[in-house]
């Protein structure tokens, strides 16, 4: 039976909406009308699909201010970073819808009297499942890619944030024939019936447990995955990098979004010969951190996405001083899904923090001694999503950057890439990728016609 899913705010608890639930048991029948729109869709030119999608252009940025406010109430980051998210997608949906479309031309390979054409063909149906902590970007980032190669797309959105989703479709998918773009709610279990539905390509961002579920469940059908999972980021502050500038970065990297980013620096292995004056300048600054509902004026970090996300960091914490971690900043009991911006001290590199994901505001600090044992224990880990190395001698930071086990490694700043280039995790951070040429291609199967 159909049920609503209602969404609510989490630094007020106020409900901010609902939306149609589908079961498991409705899955089926969406699946089958993406199945019957794929050959039309599939069939037209780039150039046709490209013009259609086009139009979402002028609505998305009519929107701006409107799915600012949603993020905000929905999932609770600041304001000024949820207009971040939307005014990006918004001003650069054209450009990247172009960017895609370029990756898929079909290429020419001579070699003596034979010519091959490599054509980049649509799978078929895609199954788009996106979490909720960049409710917007998430399925903007699966969907587009899919639509632009022509599959049809249904995107199962976090039952966290599924008004930001739904607003998103709905302003894509004007155009768009019947079946190309369609959207389901609900939880895990609608998930899994679309995963074990009749998809060809399963484009996944979320947690590394799920995605360890949908290829478990995607093999039955060797279906095509794309797995982005979660991170565990190192950052590495080398004894020539300026502490204060370090510890600036580990601040906006770690607090950011509630820490709930997959990229948020985690655990920072800094040399002791800087450790003190690293970690006081740490310790100030999150000590300055504005935390409150993120549309109020000043506040910096908004409250975690729910309940059991909060009493998961806050365990890890409890934990971790328990087993000998100091308290250098926050950790203090606050009322609702709120949390201080968190720094930890004298932390090992068995406690439970430093090895599972996190997803909150809370920065672990390890001393080492030199860059081979920050290295180490940088590495010693399933993860390999991003990385950071801080130092003033810039090649041999970079140096150091490249012998971390990370699929994007920063130096002196933030791990993503310039435009153009993947966005990827190393080991169980990723099982496939998107972004760049070779992660729009990866929407779209290779077909090669040789004369
Ligand atoms: P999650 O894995 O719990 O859920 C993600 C989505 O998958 C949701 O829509 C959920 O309903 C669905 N789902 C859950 N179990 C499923 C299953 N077995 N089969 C099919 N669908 C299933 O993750 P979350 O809590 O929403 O998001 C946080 C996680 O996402 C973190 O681990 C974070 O690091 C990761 N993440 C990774 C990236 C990246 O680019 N690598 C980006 C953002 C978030």
């Amino acid at each position: 039976m159909t049920q609503a899913l209602r969404s609510y705010d989490p630094a007020s608890g106020d409900l901010v909406g609902e939306v149609l639930r589908t079961s498991p048991e409705e899955v089926p029948a969406v699946v089958a009308a993406a199945r019957a729109a794929a050959p039309g869709w599939g069939a037209r030119s780039l150039a046709e699909r490209l013009e259609l999608l086009e139009r979402a252009a002028p609505r998305l940025e009519a929107e701006v201010e409107a799915l600012t406010t949603l993020v905000t109430r929905e999932m609770g980051k600041p304001t000024k970073d949820a207009r971040g998210e939307v005014s990006w997608i918004a001003k650069s949906f054209v450009d990247t819808c172009r960017q895609i479309a370029a990756s898929l031309e079909p290429e020419v390979v001579t070699r003596g009297s034979r010519r091959s054409t490599v054509h980049y063909v649509p799978h078929g149906v895609c199954a788009a499942i996106t979490p909720w902590n960049f409710p917007l970007m998430m399925p903007h980032w699966l969907a587009l890619p899919a639509l632009v190669a022509g599959n049809t797309v249904v995107l199962k959105p976090s039952e966290e944030t599924p008004l930001v989703a739904q607003r998103y479709a709905e302003l894509i998918g004007v155009d768009l024939p019947e079946g190309v773009l369609q959207v389901i709610h609900g939880e895990g279990d609608t998930g899994r019936a679309l995963v074990a539905g009749d998809v060809d390509l399963i484009a996944f961002t979320g947690s590394r447990a799920a995605g360890r579920e949908i290829l478990a469940s995607a093999s039955q059908g060797l279906k095509r995955v794309i797995l982005e999972l979660g991170g565990k980021d190192p950052l590495i502050v080398l004894e020539d990098a300026d502490p204060e500038q370090a510890a600036a970065f580990a601040a906006k990297n770690g607090f950011g979004n509630a820490g709930q980013v997959c990229v948020s620096t985690e655990r920072i292995y800094v040399d002791r010969s800087i450790a003190e004056r690293f970690e006081e300048a740490l310790a100030r600054i999150a000590g300055e951190v504005q935390v409150g509902p993120g549309d109020q004026p000043g506040v910096t970090l908004g409250p975690l996405v729910n309940a059991t996300q909060k009493a998961h960091v806050e365990a890890q914490v409890k934990s971790a001083l328990s087993e000998g971690a100091r308290l250098l900043a926050g950790g203090d009991a606050r009322e609702g899904n709120f949390l201080s911006a968190t720094v930890l001290s004298e932390c090992t590199h068995e406690m439970g923090i430093m090895r599972e994901e996190t997803f909150g505001p809370v920065l672990c600090v390890t001393r080492v001694d030199g860059a081979e044992e920050a290295l180490r224990l940088a590495n010693d880990t399933p993860y390999g999503l991003g990385a950071v190395v801080y130092g003033g001698d810039l090649a041999r930071a970079e140096a150091v950057a490249a012998r971390v086990e990370a699929g994007m490694v920063g130096v002196n700043r933030a791990c993503g890439g310039v435009e153009g280039t993947p966005w990827v995790g190393a080991k169980q951070s990723g099982y496939g990728f998107h972004g760049g040429v070779a992660g729009h291609r990866q929407f779209a199967i290779p077909r090669v016609v040789t004369v």
